[in-house]
């Protein structure tokens, strides 16, 4: 099994038959067929690997499979709520150029196609199309195994760099398999996280996190507090504040200097982070001021969540980091049979 970092990208030109003489070819689970998982499952089977894709949803694509569904627990805090996978919002359009978003195989240009979107910063439906288009092209369909979750990986015990893993169909029929390797590609935009708000359990108001948010229209005339200042918060709050009474946004990155209006709208504030809340519906901020809201909407990102996965403590997830992992991808107690691709955050995900 080769030992090279797969980072979320791939080096054929064209589509290639297996390697004819790999060095050993092992039998590999992927976990998850979003772009980390497609291009995961080209890169193994070209080094003449036997690749199986484990996907619980219907389709590719991952986070760029779109829903107006949320989940059962809009805040995320009930274990056993509905789990809905992608984040996306309906207005969404790439924060990245396309010419950033593409692999190195398969670059991520537009399409002379009326229906497609030929925008430099596309719309979502458009970057699923264009891992529809790289699933179809390297045939990676039939790697994959559709409704099919992965809810167990553990290692064999008698037969040490084998890994068990469990699945259950859609159907409801699980199965146990044995893998020489598995390749965690489940994505990290999923489990929500939460601020921590003195006097929120007495907080008579509503609270979501952005997870959960698709369209603007629930927050007609409500009075909202947004905590966050990463992408999602600044589109959402632009979002909302086309319908919503009042937006204020609280960010730990405001200072006191820059707190108040947002310049281009009349109903957006800027203010430091919430000191606490109560049970009139005040919320208080870190700088005196205070509003009363009808809602707390939380765009304070996500955790990193490996449900299925048992490692007897070699690998953990710790303040929300993922380790200890060589290159953000191997573990090295346990490497090169169990890795992790797509798990940084600040980066150019396809690159
Ligand atoms: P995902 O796309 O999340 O795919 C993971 C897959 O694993 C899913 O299909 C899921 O169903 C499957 N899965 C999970 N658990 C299991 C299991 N137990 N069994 C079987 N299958 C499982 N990136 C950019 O480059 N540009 C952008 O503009 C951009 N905007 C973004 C906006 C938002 C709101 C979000 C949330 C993310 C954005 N990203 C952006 C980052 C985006 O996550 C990456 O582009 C990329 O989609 C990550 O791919 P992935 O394969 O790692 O994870």
């Amino acid at each position: 099994m080769p030992t090279t970092t797969i980072q979320m990208q791939c080096h054929l030109p064209i589509p290639q038959p297996p390697a004819p003489h790999p060095l050993t070819s092992r039998h590999v689970a992927v976990i998850g067929a979003g772009a980390a998982g497609l291009v995961t499952a080209i890169e193994l089977r070209r080094e003449g690997h036997s690749v199986v894709v484990f996907e619980r949803g219907d389709q590719v694509g991952g986070t760029w499979v779109y829903t107006p569904k949320i989940e059962s627990d809009p805040i995320g805090f009930d274990p056993a709520r509905s789990k809905i996978h992608s984040s996306l919002y309906k207005s969404l359009r790439t924060n990245l150029p396309r010419e950033c978003m593409g692999f190195r195989c398969y670059p991520f240009v537009a399409k002379d196609d009326p229906d497609r979107d030929p925008r430099r910063y596309p719309g979502h439906q458009e970057v699923l199309w264009y891992l529809q288009d790289f699933t179809r092209e390297f045939r990676i369909d039939e790697l994959v195994r559709f409704e099919t979750e992965v809810v167990r990986v553990r290692l064999v015990e008698e037969e040490e760099e084998k890994w068990k893993i469990k699945s259950k169909q859609r159907s409801g029929k699980d199965e146990t398999e044995i893998f020489d390797a598995v390749v965690i590609c489940n994505g990290h935009y999923t489990e929500p996280r939460v601020a921590q708000i003195a006097g929120i359990n007495e907080w008579p108001g509503k609270q979501m996190h952005s997870h959960n948010y698709r369209v603007p229209e629930p927050f007609r005339d409500q009075v909202v507090v947004l905590i966050g200042s990463s992408a999602s918060a600044v589109d959402i709050s632009r979002d909302i504040a086309g319908v919503a009474k009042e937006v204020h946004v609280a960010a730990r990155s405001v200072e006191d200097e820059k707190s108040g209006d947002q310049s281009g709208y009349d109903n957006m504030w800027l203010h430091p982070m919430i000191e606490s809340v109560h049970k009139d519906g005040t919320v208080f901020f870190q700088d005196g001021s205070f509003v009363h809201a009808d809602i707390i909407l939380h765009c304070t990102g996500y955790k990193y969540h490996f449900p299925f996965l048992e490692t007897n403590g070699i690998v953990n997830v710790d303040d929300n980091r993922v380790g200890p992992l060589y290159k953000h991808v191997f573990p090295p107690a346990l490497a090169p049979c169990l890795s992790f691709v797509g798990l940084p955050w600040k980066v150019y995900p396809y690159l």
